[in-house]
C-alpha cells in the first residue's frame, strides 16, 4: 500500500502567505493546491504555490556544503566547512577589524522564521557597520515613512479592502502579487467583491497591469511624478476645503505645517510633470474624499525611484486627511500575535525612529534602520583604505541580478579576500562565494510567519510542521547561523548552537520576565530554538495566554493544534489609534522634518523636463525571486523577459514586434526581445528584473536556457532616495534601437 499523507503548509514563496495543501506519498510530493478550509486564504493558490515542488526536486539545489579549491566547488561535510571559514575569517578579522566584514540578507530571509530571527545574531556578532539588504532595492521608503510617522517600521497603514468604497492604487499590480507591504491572497476576489458592493477601484500606473485591467479607471502617470500629482492631491484637499481627520484627529501633529509645504504643488503646476490633467487630479482627489471609505495604497513603483520616502509619506498623508487613517473600511494597521514592536512596551508612545547613526565610508550614505544601502556594496570593497571590506556573508540573496549595476558588484565580489554564501543555489552571486552552506528546501522548514501578520488584510496566527524530514545531518538554519557567529566570536567551530542558544535564551528570559522568567523557562522547556521564541512571542503577546495567567489565551501548541484549517482567525482589523503608536509624541506624525525638507527637492524638480523614453520594470505572476526562473512549472510558456514599448514609440524607433533591440542607458546597454503593446503609456518601456542568467559559473541549468537580459546593468548604483537610501530601479531615462540579424532568445 502507498503511504499517502496530507498536510497543510503556508506558501513562504511571497507575501500573500496562501494555505496550501500538500500530498505526499512515499516521501513524494505528488499534488499541491490551495487550501480551502485555511482561514485566511481560502484556497487561493497561484502558480507559484505548485512550484516548491519543483525546488524540492530541483537538481540544482545545493545538499551539502561547497568549499572552493583552485576556483573549482567540492562537496565537503558541515564540519570541513566551518573549519574552512574558521581558519580564514577570524585572522583576518584580527588583522583589519570587524567593519573589514561586510553581510547582506535577501527577501527569501523574511519567510524563514530561523533566518530572520537569527540573521540579526551573526550580524551583531560581526560587528559590522557593513549591513546590506534588499530592503533597499525594494520597500525601504515605505519602511522609513510609517517609521516616521508612526514610531515603527512595522506599523504599515493597510486598505481594508473588504470593507472599503474606493480603493486607489499607484504603482503597484496587487493582481499579479496579492500584495507587497500587504498581505492579500485573493486580491482579485477582494477586487471583485468591492466592485460587486458599488466600490471603485482606481489604478494609476505607466502600464496598464493586470491590476488596471480589472478597475474602473485607470491613469497612465509618468514614471517618477507620483511624488507631484500626491502632493497635488494634498494641495486640492486643502484648496477645496475637504479635509477631515475623522476620529484620529486628538492625535495628529502637523496638519499646519503639511498644508504649508504642499503650497506651490497646485494641480495646474504638476500636470505637465506627471501626465495628468488638472482636472483629473481634481477628480480624483474629491472621489477620495468624498468616498464613505476609502484607502490609497502604494508600492513599488512609487519606492523604487527618487522620492520612494515623499511619495510613501504623501500617500498616508492622504488617508490621514480625508479621515481614513484607522478606520473601517480606510487604511487601518494589523495586530499581530507575536513579535510585534506595536504591541510591546508601554502602549501609545515609543522612542521613535532615527536615522544616520552612522554612514558609509565611501559614499556617505546614512544608516537606516542599521542598514546601508545595497548599492554601496561594490564600492566598500573596491575603496582602499581603513573599514575597506575583504570578507562579506551573503544570506539567500542574489544582488549580482538584482541590485543596479550587478556587473561592477561581480567584479568587487571577486577582489574579496574571503566570502561566505547561505543559498540554496550556485547563482550569479554564490558563484563567487568561498564557502556556500545549504540551507533546507522549505518543505523541509517549520513555518510561522513573523513580518507578515503585521502587514495582513485579516489578523490571524498560522503554524505548518515541515511536509518532509530533512536530510540526515543537515542542519537547521538558525543553527547554521549560531555556528557562523559563534566562529566570529571566537568561540571555535566546534561550539554546539543549542547550547549557545539556550544559554542565550536564559538571558534573554532573565532581562525580558525578570522574577518570573523561571517560570517562562520551565514552561518552554520541550521546545527549542525558533519555536521556544515563537511560544514565548506568542504567550506573551497581545491575544496570548501570559503563561496561564489568561486561560483561553494562544499558545503555540494551540497555534500548532488549528493547522487542519490553517491555523486561527483573529479577527478583521480594528482601530488602533493610539495605542499602536511608538512615536515620541504618541501622535501622527503627519509633518517629519526630514520629509518637509526633502519636499524641497522636488519643488526644485517641478519645472524639470521628463526625458523621452524612460525604463520600469514589472512583476510577474510566475517569478519572484531570480530563482524561480529555474523551476520548470514556472519557466514553461511564454518568454516574459520581454521590453514591451507602445507602438507609437516602436515606429518611431523602427523596432519590430519579436525582434531584438539594444536598450542604452549612458555607457550601460542590454540587448532585449521588443514587445509592443498599447498597455504601455508612450515614452515608457518596460523590461521585468531578475533575468540575465548567462553569467558563466552559475549552475541554473533550467534558467540558463532561456537567461533573459538583466534590466539591473542598465541602471546606475549611485542613484538612490537620499533618505531611505533605496536603489533607483524605474524613470531612468534609456534609448533604444534596432539590433540587426539578432535572433531572440
Ligand atoms: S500568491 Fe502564490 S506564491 Fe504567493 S503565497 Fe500565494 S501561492 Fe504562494
Amino acid at each position: 500500500m502507498p503511504d499517502t499523507s496530507n498536510h497543510h503548509r503556508i506558501c513562504p514563496l511571497c507575501e500573500a502567505c496562501c494555505g496550501l495543501e500538500i500530498k505526499v506519498q512515499n516521501s513524494k510530493v505528488i499534488s499541491i493546491r490551495g487550501h480551502d478550509a485555511d482561514v485566511f486564504s481560502a484556497g487561493y493558490i497561484c502558480p507559484k504555490g505548485v512550484a516548491l515542488k519543483d525546488l524540492h526536486d530541483d537538481p540544482d539545489r545545493l545538499r551539502t556544503p561547497l568549499i572552493k579549491r583552485n576556483g573549482v566547488f567540492e562537496a565537503a561535510s558541515w564540519e570541513e566547512a566551518y573549519a574552512e571559514i574558521e581558519r580564514r575569517l577570524p585572522p583576518l578579522m584580527a588583522a583589519h577589524g570587524r567593519n573589514a566584514t561586510a553581510i547582506a540578507v535577501g527577501n527569501p530571509s523574511a519567510h524563514k522564521i530561523g533566518l530572520l530571527t537569527y540573521f540579526g545574531k551573526l550580524a551583531r556578532a560581526l560587528g559590522t557597520k557593513n549591513v546590506f539588504s534588499a530592503s533597499t532595492l525594494d520597500q525601504m521608503p515605505k519602511q522609513l515613512a510609517s517609521g516616521l510617522m508612526f514610531g515603527h517600521w512595522l506599523s504599515v497603514a493597510l486598505p481594508d479592502i473588504t470593507r472599503t468604497d474606493y480603493l486607489l492604487v499607484l504603482g503597484a499590480n496587487p493582481l499579479v502579487s496579492n500584495g507587497s507591504m500587504w498581505t492579500v491572497p485573493d486580491f482579485r476576489g477582494k477586487a471583485k467583491a468591492l466592485q460587486a458592493r458599488g466600490g471603485r477601484l482606481v489604478v494609476i500606473d505607466p502600464r496598464r497591469t493586470e491590476t488596471a485591467a480589472v478597475a474602473d479607471a485607470h491613469h497612465f502617470i509618468r514614471p517618477n511624478a507620483d511624488v507631484f500629482l500626491l502632493a497635488a492631491m494634498v494641495n486640492t484637499l486643502f484648496a477645496e476645503g475637504l479635509v477631515k481627520l475623522g476620529t484620529v484627529a486628538p492625535w495628529v501633529n502637523g496638519v499646519a505645517e503639511v498644508q504649508l509645504a504642499v503650497t506651490g504643488f497646485t494641480p495646474e503646476a504638476v500636470t505637465k510633470r506627471c501626465g495628468l490633467s488638472a482636472e483629473t487630479i481634481r477628480t480624483l482627489t474629491r472621489d477620495l474624499a468624498s468616498a464613505p471609505r476609502a484607502a490609497v495604497y502604494a508600492r513599488i513603483g512609487t519606492c523604487t525611484q527618487e522620492y520612494g520616502t515623499l511619495c510613501s509619506w504623501l500617500v498616508d498623508v492622504l488617508n490621514t486627511l480625508t479621515g481614513n487613517l484607522d478606520a473601517p473600511g480606510g487604511a487601518m494597521f494589523a495586530k499581530s500575535a507575536a513579535f510585534a514592536s506595536n504591541t510591546a512596551g508601554k502602549s501609545g508612545i515609543g522612542k521613535g525612529v532615527s536615522t544616520g547613526r552612522h554612514h558609509a565610508r565611501v559614499s556617505g550614505a546614512p544608516e537606516v534602520y542599521g542598514e546601508l544601502p545595497i548599492t554601496c556594496m561594490a564600492e566598500e570593497i573596491e575603496t582602499a583604505g581603513d573599514g575597506q571590506v575583504r570578507a562579506l556573508f551573503t544570506v539567500a540573496t542574489n544582488p549580482v541580478l538584482s541590485s543596479p549595476n550587478g556587473p561592477r558588484l561581480a567584479k568587487a565580489l571577486d577582489a574579496l579576500d574571503f566570502m561566505v554564501s547561505m543559498d540554496i543555489y550556485i547563482n550569479e552571486t554564490t558563484r563567487h562565494a568561498d564557502v556556500i552552506l545549504p540551507g533546507v528546501s522549505p518543505l523541509e522548514d517549520f513555518h510561522y510567519d513573523v513580518a507578515f501578520p503585521q502587514l495582513s488584510w485579516r489578523n490571524h496566527a498560522r503554524y505548518s510542521p515541515p511536509v518532509l524530514p530533512a536530510a540526515p545531518g543537515q542542519p537547521e538554519e538558525w543553527q547554521t547561523l549560531l555556528k557562523l557567529a559563534a566562529i566570529v566570536q571566537g568561540k571555535g567551530a566546534a561550539a554546539d548552537a543549542n547550547t549557545l542558544d539556550d544559554a542565550q535564551f536564559v538571558r534573554d528570559a532573565q532581562r525580558l520576565f525578570g522574577a518570573h522568567a523561571d517560570a517562562v523557562i520551565q514552561a518552554t522547556q520541550h521546545l527549542k530554538g525558533p519555536q521556544r521564541n515563537l511560544d514565548v512571542a506568542l504567550r506573551s503577546g497581545p491575544y496570548g495566554d501570559a503563561f496561564g495567567r489568561k486561560p483561553g489565551g494562544l499558545t503555540l501548541a494551540k497555534v500548532i493544534e488549528s493547522n487542519p484549517t490553517g491555523g486561527i482567525d483573529l479577527g478583521e482589523l480594528q482601530p488602533r489609534i493610539p495605542e499602536m503608536l511608538r512615536t515620541p509624541s504618541g501622535k501622527v506624525e503627519l509633518a517629519p522634518p526630514s520629509l518637509l525638507q526633502d519636499l524641497q527637492r522636488a519643488t526644485q524638480d517641478l519645472r524639470g523636463l521628463a526625458p523621452d523614453l524612460v525604463i520600469i520594470g514589472r512583476r510577474d505572476v510566475r517569478t519572484n525571486n531570480s530563482w524561480m526562473h529555474n523551476l520548470p512549472v514556472l519557466a514553461k510558456g511564454p518568454f516574459r523577459c520581454t521590453a514591451l514599448i507602445h507602438p507609437l514609440d516602436a515606429a518611431r524607433l523602427d523596432l519590430q514586434n519579436g525582434a531584438m533591440a539594444e536598450i542604452q542607458n549612458g555607457p550601460r546597454s542590454v540587448q532585449a526581445q521588443v514587445q509592443i503593446s498599447t498597455e504601455m503609456m508612450p515614452g515608457v518601456v518596460s523590461l521585468p528584473h531578475g533575468w540575465g542568467h548567462s553569467l558563466p559559473g552559475a549552475k541554473l541549468h533550467v534558467a540558463a536556457h532561456r537567461p533573459g537580459a538583466n534590466l539591473n546593468e542598465l541602471l546606475d548604483d549611485q542613484l538612490r532616495d537620499p533618505l531611505s537610501g533605496n536603489a533607483v530601479l524605474g524613470g531612468v531615462a534609456i534609448s533604444m534601437r534596432p539590433v540587426a540579424g539578432t535572433q531572440p532568445p
